[in-house]
């Protein structure tokens, strides 16, 4: 787990359920030898700020680069984005384009049920907090949820995994398992 700022300690309880061992990155030293590496919800300009001063985009950068596997949530998900529409820090690897708060303040956070392209077991419960939306999608992004008005909230581009809602507190736990499986070691050790 990147663990700057943000909801790191709901992710480390929901990878404990599945069977994996969080660590906590915060140096760029906690990347090595990483099976796959969070980035939670939280504040993504704050998290970028964070990231920076820790001498962390850099190496954050070279980690995706190197097609290890991330998985971005909320804030996280707009930190991996190459856009957010905002000058702020990004790691900027994946080819989408996001609107930060498309759902509107708080208020209109929520939670609905959705289906999410390859996971088993029906909709998901998902909680959409002060939540981005993705707009656009580059070639090689594959589209893994959308909401009835056309919102895209789950996308993948080869190792990259971004929600724009949170798994890690909608107590279903299918992603984290299935994303810890798809990390694919034997030994599996998940990062928060
Ligand atoms: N709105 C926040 C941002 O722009 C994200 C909210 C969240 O992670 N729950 O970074």
């Amino acid at each position: 787990m990147l663990a700057l700022q943000g909801d790191v300690a709901e992710h480390e309880a929901a990878l404990r359920r599945v069977g994996a061992e969080p660590l906590r990155v915060r140096l760029a030293a906690d990347l090595d030898g990483l099976d796959g590496l969070i980035l939670p919800g939280g504040e993504s300009t704050t998290i970028g700020l964070l990231a920076r001063l820790h001498g962390l985009l850099e190496p954050l950068r070279a980690y995706v680069a190197q097609g290890r596997p991330v998985w971005g949530t909320c804030a996280g998900l707009i930190f991996l984005a190459r856009d957010a529409g905002h000058d702020q820090a990004l790691i900027g690897a994946m080819d989408i384009h996001v609107d930060r708060n498309a759902f509107g303040p708080q208020v209109f956070s929520s939670e609905r049920d959705l289906d999410v392209e390859g996971l088993e077991g029906g909709p998901l419960r998902a909680v959409f907090i002060r939540a981005p939306a993705i707009r656009t999608v580059g070639p090689h992004v594959k589209v893994l949820a959308t909401l009835p008005d056309g919102k895209i909230v789950a996308a993948r581009q080869d190792a990259m995994l971004v929600t724009s809602f949170h798994p890690e507190i909608g107590g279903d736990d299918r992603m984290h398992a299935a994303w810890v499986a798809s990390c694919g070691r034997s030994r599996v050790r998940a990062v928060a």
